[in-house]
């Protein structure tokens, strides 16, 4: 092909110009391609099939007319689309990923290898119970690290998200209090809630209150006690909650709902920054999810499944979900599906998924605890408030931290808009991180705080990645306290610029069309 033949003139150049636009549109290693179904073909195939032989059509008349359009690739064409898509995103395994509230931390491959053991991977749901002993026994060992590290008396296994697992704890106190007779209708959320929890609540049927947060970014203690009553069933606290305080009146709390006769609820999304450290059974607590996904290291962030254990305290003990797996002391397990009345604990509300919850999920998690250990899980809780302590201080005097003076913070770090330019906000500091080769903080969460950006490092991170990342952060935040035009306009270096977010979200497109047809017609 002669360079005449590709149209290229001189004055052609990128939007940058200080490059040269390409004949492809590839960018040296960035490489431009259409959809699967633009560069797919009805007649390619990866496979090879016999030609089926003729049948008699017993579907009546309801027999595909057309083409369903799916794209037809070779598997090599197959092989490079996918894994050219992937080299456009960001990814825990390309380096630091600052999603506050999503404790994005490295998973060891250690975990992988040990989900992939044909033991683990080719188990099946209906296999009989004798045959699955190792199985049982790895969900029970999960189990009890969970209840050990926790101080609760009991968990339900089988929720497969953290959401999921407030609602199993919501189905719990619910049961529990239909039990005795008693038909709450309130559940009592902060203000800076995480958006699952009142959620799950109005899910349940209950009616959502707020409970203000006080100026340092904590529950305020007396409006709480001043709301509880006979109709409230429940309260929801994250702790350390979402400004990434540490809620340190969550023993009063729990006494002050007791003895008005309700249950606390505890989200465990962050329990990263006290595992090891705090048991929430200590502080009263009746029923709170752990996000294996989180916590425990095993994979997220892609749309991989997530794991939702719920750990119940005495008083909800009875009523956790079927199945629950009962260890008969002599090595062998049993998994208990359904309750006669009166057996065992007597008072199942019922069952939250089909079959045992996600067991590769939790052959990660016990590869994460016994490789760690009680003093290594303690020490990641440290390591991770160290770490984010450390960004929260490094950018004082460059980001508004609205909380900083309320003390250390948890596992992660506050920051708000307070002091850009007029006119630019967290969303462009956002998309200046992605041309600094980060992915954005967590933006405009908790709502609580103006343009919140919220940072959780892990502890997983080196001091020279949080240096690196810190240094990044300040010189974009700098650039919009300063007013850069150029950053209105980032991101300038990734594969997409800009998008039009707010349209996407109101009129999304869902469904891919050729446009070939109509574009002939307009010729
Ligand atoms: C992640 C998170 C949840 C929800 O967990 P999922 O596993 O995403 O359903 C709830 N609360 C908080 C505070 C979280 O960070």
């Amino acid at each position: 092909m002669s360079v005449n033949a590709s149209g290229w003139k001189p004055e052609m150049h990128d939007a940058e110009g200080d490059a040269p636009a390409t004949f492809t549109g590839n960018r040296a290693l960035m490489l431009e391609e259409g959809l699967i179904f633009e560069i797919g073909d009805a007649t390619r195939t990866g496979v090879d099939l016999p030609q089926p032989p003729k049948v008699a059509s017993r579907l009546g008349g309801l027999e595909r007319n057309r083409p369903i359009g799916l794209p037809g690739l070779a598997e090599p064409e197959v092989v490079r689309h996918y894994t050219r898509l992937s080299r456009q995103n960001y990814a825990i395994d390309l380096g630091l990923f600052p999603l506050g509230s999503c404790t994005m931390k490295h998973n060891p491959r250690l975990n992988e290898k040990m989900a992939r053991l044909p033991g683990f991977a080719d188990i099946h749901p209906l296999q009989p119970i004798e045959t699955v002993q190792g199985g049982l026994g790895l969900i029970h060992l999960v189990g009890e690290w969970l209840t050990t590290l926790t101080g609760m008396a009991a968990v339900a296994m089988s929720p497969k998200a953290g959401a999921h697992g407030e609602l199993c704890g919501l189905l719990a106190i619910r049961a529990a209090l239909e039990a005795r007779g008693d038909a709450r209708r309130v559940v009592l959320v902060p203000e800076s809630a995480h958006g699952t929890n009142p959620a799950t609540a109005a899910f349940c049927g209950y009616a959502v209150e707020n409970i203000p947060a006080t100026s340092e970014g904590r529950v305020d203690l007396a409006a709480l006690k001043s709301r509880l009553g006979p109709d409230v069933a429940a309260v929801m606290i994250t702790n350390p909650n979402t400004c990434g305080l540490f809620e340190r009146d969550m023993a009063a709390i729990s006494e002050a709902v007791h003895a008005a006769g309700g249950l606390v609820y505890c989200d465990g999304a962050n329990f990263n920054a006290i595992v090891g450290r705090v048991r929430p059974g200590d502080l009263g607590i009746d029923a709170m999810h752990i996000n294996l996904h989180k916590t425990f290291s095993t994979p997220h962030g892609g749309g991989g499944p997530g794991s939702g254990p719920v750990v119940l305290s005495e008083a909800l003990a009875p009523f956790a979900p079927l199945p629950f797996i009962e260890a008969d002391g002599d090595g062998h397990f049993r998994l208990v599906e359904e309750e006669t009345a009166g057996e065992h604990h007597g008072s199942s509300f019922g069952r939250m998924v089909a079959f045992h919850g996600q067991m590769g999920m939790f052959v990660r998690a016990a590869a994460y605890m016994l490789s760690h250990g009680a003093d290594g899980l303690r020490q990641v809780a440290e390591d991770a408030v160290l770490n984010a302590n450390y960004i929260l201080r490094s950018l004082e005097g460059v980001l508004d931290a609205p909380f900083a003076a309320s003390g250390p913070c948890m596992h992660e770090a506050l920051f708000s808009d307070e002091g850009f330019a007029t006119g630019f906000s967290t969303l462009d500091v956002a998309k200046g991180l992605i041309d600094e080769g980060f992915h954005p903080m967590t933006m405009y969460f908790p709502l609580v705080v103006h343009g919140a950006m919220l940072v959780e490092p892990t502890e997983t991170e080196s001091k020279a990645a949080l240096d690196q990342f810190i240094g990044a952060l300040r010189h974009v935040a700098e650039r919009a306290k300063a007013g850069d035009p150029l950053l209105k306009q980032a991101p300038l270096m990734a594969p997409r610029r800009r998008l039009d977010e707010t349209g996407a979200a109101r009129k999304p497109v869902l469904v891919w069309r050729d446009p070939a047809p109509t574009a002939q017609a307009a010729e």
